[in-house]
């Protein structure tokens, strides 16, 4: 096999003869995407037409200038974004991405898939995200940290423990989060630990919250391959993405005894029929950042790591790497999208034909923001769970969600998306019922 050039993270989506249009599913505009999903969710729950209109925005949407002095003593002026998309449910809840390509409709996509996630895993939680656009890796630490504090304080009076409560995203991290919280208490004049999620330990992050989204994919592909009655032990898996959700994921599915054939990143794939040795590719990227290079098996292209014959494939990168023009070609039993968005609209009908479990993102990779969820109560309690706790209550909440979401597909002979859609949908809807409407 060949090795290639990462895969195109915008899908140039050419129709495919024999595959309806889907004129309504925007392949290549990620809020149009997700609405599409909550259209067809909201027509099967019958959805009040009142609480249509107010799910359909974003609650606010913010950009704010970030002007910082570069370590040169010129000054550069950056874009942030911060979108709620709705609080029905508790505080805002959703990550930060520094990225050169973030764009407001991103934003608004990944906010509004915040709002349907914290539903489905019934966490008290609304929807938030936001982004910067800037390229960290052309930003020295100090110019990094002052974009971080710049930002915090534009949007002093919008984040907070109760309203709304970032996490970390696309590059932005662990130390990231600490400099939003101390920027925030500094204001404040009080310690707000909980204003931000996946923080360091040592000032009120949680155990076992690095590993969580990983640990989620892991539950819920048991669980998945449980009920299709296939066995765990000796199942093939592939994972693309050898990042935090992927390689955490690759770990734990193989201390499950799946054999973990391939994994790739933004520099290549790795395919071995005997399995890889996770600890070891990890130590690779540890050495080398990226897995190109790395002997303990063959290169391919992320392209050909999706046509792998597989049991279970998942994807742990960056989204829309699913399409309509490669759906036909997966050849697996399970997808556990590890990533968001990583299946495009039109693609789902491709899979539902194929007859590939698919489990969605929104219940897939809830996993991180469950176990944010704990590190919130932890810091709001000011009593913190050891990491077994922290595991156990993750894999209860993870379970049941799977369980729920796959009653509302066999109770309406749904795929496990538009269940997951349906379940979240109504959830939030509900709550606007019981609130009312204020004016
Ligand atoms: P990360 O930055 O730690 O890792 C991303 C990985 O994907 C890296 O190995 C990178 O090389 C690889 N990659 C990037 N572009 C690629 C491409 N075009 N083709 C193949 N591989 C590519 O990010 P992460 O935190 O692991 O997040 C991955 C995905 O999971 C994102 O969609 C993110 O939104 C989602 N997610 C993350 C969390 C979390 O807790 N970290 C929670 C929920 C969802």
């Amino acid at each position: 096999m060949t090795k290639n050039s990462p895969v195109d993270t915008v899908a140039s989506d050419v129709p495919v003869a024999g595959v309806a249009q889907e004129p309504n599913f925007g392949d290549d505009n990620p809020f149009e995407d997700m609405m599409a999903r909550f259209d067809h969710a909201a027509e099967l729950v019958s959805l009040d037409p009142g609480i249509y209109k107010v799910l359909r925005q974003p609650e606010k949407q913010i950009i704010v200038s970030i002007p910082i002095q570069l370590d040169t003593g010129d000054v550069e002026v950056f874009t942030g974004y911060r979108v709620i998309h709705n609080t029905s449910r508790g505080p805002g809840k959703g990550g930060i991405r520094f990225d050169p390509n973030v764009t407001i409709d991103e934003v608004k996509a990944l906010a509004a898939w915040m709002t349907w996630k914290c539903a489905v895993v019934n966490i008290p939680f609304g929807g938030a995200k936001g982004g910067v656009v800037c390229d960290p890796t052309k930003l020295s630490d100090a110019e990094l940290e002052r974009v971080t504090r710049r930002y915090t304080a534009a949007l002093i009076n919008v984040l907070g423990p109760e309203s709304d409560i970032p996490a970390p995203d696309v590059n932005t991290n662990e130390r990231v989060m600490a400099w939003i919280m101390d920027t925030y208490a500094m204001h404040k004049q009080s310690a707000s630990h909980g204003v931000v999620t996946g923080k360091p330990i040592e000032i009120g992050g949680s155990l076992g919250r690095r590993e969580a989204t990983g640990r989620g994919c892991m539950i819920v592909t048991k669980e998945a391959l449980k009920h299709l009655g296939l066995p765990v032990r000796g199942s093939r898996v592939a994972v693309q993405g050898f990042g935090n959700v992927g390689s955490v994921a690759a770990k734990l599915l193989g201390q499950e005894g799946l054999t973990v054939v391939a994994v790739s990143d933004a520099s290549t794939g790795v395919y071995n029929e005997n399995g890889i040795y996770i600890d070891e590719a990890l130590q690779w990227v540890r050495e080398n950042r990226y897995l190109d290079g790395y002997p303990g098996g063959d290169a391919i292209s992320n392209e050909e790591l999706l046509s792998l014959e597989l049991d279970v494939l998942l994807p742990a990168a960056v989204e829309n790497v699913i399409t309509r023009r490669n759906a036909a070609g997966i050849n697996t039993k399970v997808i556990c999208e590890g990533a968001n968005g990583p299946t495009t609209a039109a693609a789902d009908r491709i899979l539902e034909d194929k007859g590939v479990f698919v489990i969605p993102d929104i219940l897939a990779n809830a996993g991180g923001v469950t176990v944010s969820y704990f590190e919130w109560v932890q810091n709001r309690s000011g009593y913190f769970w050891d990491e077994k706790t922290v595991v156990d209550r993750l894999e209860a909440i993870t379970v049941r969600s799977f369980a729920d979401v796959l009653e509302v597909s066999k109770r309406h002979s749904v795929d496990m998306r538009t269940a997951a859609y349906m379940l979240s949908v109504e959830r939030v809807a509900a709550v606007h019922r019981i609130r009312g409407m204020y004016a």
